[in-house]
């Protein structure tokens, strides 16, 4: 049985009333003000980035969940942003790498831990073409970024379950 999304919300955010029930499968209703408050997924991204070599770019966590394990370039996406927009502007905070072009792939719900409360994502998986890879920095997040080709990808190094999914699919779509 999964968790309700809301059951760490025991208060109404608007009035502070106790009496913030679970209203269905996502949202909770406060009976004291009627305040409906509904959760939903965060949209992140997720960079797949191959140099003229056909390597793909893989980072290495700095930061739980997963700290220490490989992942793929990305984030959340910001408010009033495009899926677009929050890839490159991921890629470039995490690599130092510019986007030239990004095309959509697919997406994968994810769910994490974080600050002891399960975080749902969507991960939309693009494919990005970068302007010089040669300027690739670690930065932000990772504590290493490098290009690994691909018949030597593991994908138990990874420690995301969509991430690992994610890279199962395009590794045999491609
Ligand atoms: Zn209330």
């Amino acid at each position: 049985m999964m968790e309700h999304p809301l059951s760490q919300f025991n208060y109404c955010p608007k009035c502070g009333s106790d009496n913030f029930h679970i209203h269905n499968e996502k949202s909770r209703k406060c009976a004291d003000c009627h305040f409906v408050y509904y959760f939903n997924a965060s949209a992140a991204t997720v960079a797949l980035i191959l140099n003229e070599k056909r390597e793909l770019l893989v980072c290495r966590r700095a930061k739980d969940p997963a700290k220490g394990t490989l992942d793929l370039p990305g984030g959340f996406v910001d408010m009033y942003e495009t899926a677009e927009e929050g890839v490159r502007r991921e890629v470039k905070e995490e690599t130092g790498l510019e986007i030239e072009k990004s095309t959509y792939l697919f997406s994968l719900p994810n769910l994490y831990v974080y600050s002891g409360f399960q975080v749902h994502t969507l991960d939309l998986f693009f494919l990005c073409q970068v302007k010089d890879c040669s300027h690739l920095k670690a930065m932000d997040d990772v504590t290493d970024s490098f290009f690994i080709p691909l018949q030597e990808i593991t994908i138990e190094a990874f420690g995301l379950g969509s991430i690992r999914k994610g890279l199962f699919r395009f590794l045999k779509e491609l």
